[in-house]
């Protein structure tokens, strides 16, 4: 029988998130032995859960949501999504611009398959969330990466930004706050990003969805507030901010000039009419969901659970001989840096690897975030202080004696 291969678009194709690493760790639980899972930004298993007033609102509405929605998604969801919009600082949302999908992940396949033809360029991030890498190489686009700089809290290096501009780019992808940095953008690396996309005719695409998650006395600005003209799109969801993974509840929503995208805007309209509509059940949440968009907040001020386990983890790893970290201002990941000439380091895969067969600690390495060198991880603070405090010293003991082999 002929052997049944994958299409040669997946060769540049990843997911490390859950990738080999991951593959292992389930091998390993397979065996019965307990692996703790820092792979993946999963609220639930972590005992945070989603405030009752969602669970309320899901209940009462179900018999209501037992058919398709049209294809844009609910009205009432759609609208609550334009409201918010406004409430962000974005002019001129209606409920005509705002797409909801299973995740902000179904948008991003969405956004960028409407977009792209072979050979075009898009301007991403590196680090970045490697969804938005590997679906422009599925869509036949050429993923660049802009450096975001670490010495600078891990802001878009702008410079490279407008250096890595081409004929043939079409859009910037901003992610902010930042997975796996924790960076949040001040205003003037926003507008200079617009700026750039307004000089050169980009679509300017932005992942707010750790936007209501920043900690004590910080403010998310969504670039579409600033963007003016320029034709954006933003996208958001309740996976992380209302801790409803499970439910895939995202959306997408346009703003800028229309005119110039009226074709896009016909494609989207054909792809998200294909799949026929996001999850019913957890639309419907939606409109209650942003009637009180900050109901994590409390768990973001000292004190709260969030903040007081990305303090810990801030202050252990910079504590550790070889690892350091910047402060993250949102979100549940950190980002260190590993003195990969001290650890004899020149794999970073085959790092988290090792942690995980001997301390069975589960994190991504940097490479899967699209990171070049072999010096980064990511570590999801989730966890509870007392858990990450046991987990932290697995990490200080396993690299008190770590030398990679070559
Ligand atoms: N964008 C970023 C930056 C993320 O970190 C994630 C998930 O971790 C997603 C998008 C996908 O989220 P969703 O659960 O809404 O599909």
């Amino acid at each position: 029988m002929r052997e049944i291969r994958k299409t040669t678009k997946l060769d540049n194709v990843g997911y490390d998130i859950r990738g080999p690493v991951a593959d292992e760790a389930t091998r390993m639980t397979d065996e019965g032995i307990d692996i703790i899972s820092l792979n993946t930004g999963n609220p639930a298993p972590f005992g945070l859960y989603a405030p009752e007033f969602i669970e309320d609102a899901i209940s009462t509405d179900i018999k209501n949501t037992e058919g398709y929605s049209d294809s844009r998604g609910l009205y009432s969801a759609r609208k609550a999504i334009a409201d918010y919009a406004k409430f962000k600082g974005i002019d001129g949302v209606g409920t005509s611009d705002v797409y909801t999908g299973n995740g902000v992940s179904e948008m991003i396949s969405i956004a960028l398959q409407a977009l792209l033809n072979d050979g075009d360029e898009i301007l991403l991030p590196t680090p970045d969330y490697p969804l938005w890498t590997s679906v422009a190489t599925l869509c036949g686009g050429r993923a660049v990466h802009y450096i975001c700089d670490e010495e600078a809290g891990w802001l878009p290096d702008i410079d490279d930004i407008k250096r890595k501009v081409t004929g043939k780019t079409r859009a910037i992808v901003v992610i902010n706050p930042n997975n796996p940095t924790g960076a949040l953008y001040p205003k003037e690396v926003l507008e200079q990003i617009v700026k750039i996309a307004e000089q050169n005719d980009l679509v300017l695409f932005s992942d707010e969805v750790y936007d209501r998650l920043v900690f004590n006395g910080e403010e998310h600005i969504s670039t579409a507030s600033l963007s003016g003209d320029v034709f954006t799109v933003t996208l958001n969801g309740l996976s992380k901010s209302h801790m409803i993974a499970g439910f895939r509840c995202g959306w997408m929503s346009f703003s800028g000039n229309r005119k110039v995208a009226k074709n896009y805007i016909e494609g989207i309209n054909m792809l998200a009419s294909m799949r026929l509509c996001a999850n019913v059940p957890a639309q419907s949440v939606i409109a209650r969901a942003l009637s009180d968009p900050y109901s994590a907040k409390h768990l973001l001020q000292p004190g709260g659970r969030i903040y007081e386990q990305m303090d810990l983890i801030h202050a252990i790893v910079n504590d550790i001989p070889g690892l350091s970290a910047v402060r993250p201002k949102a979100g549940f990941y950190i980002f260190p840096k590993i003195d990969t000439k001290r650890f004899n380091i020149t794999d970073d895969e085959q790092f988290v690897l090792d942690f995980l067969r001997e301390k069975h600690v589960l994190m991504t390495h940097g490479g899967g975030f699209n990171w070049p060198k072999p010096d980064h991880f990511r570590i999801v603070y989730l966890p509870e202080v007392g858990e990450l405090t046991r987990i932290a010293d697995k990490m200080r003991s396993f690299l008190s004696t770590y030398k990679q082999e070559v």
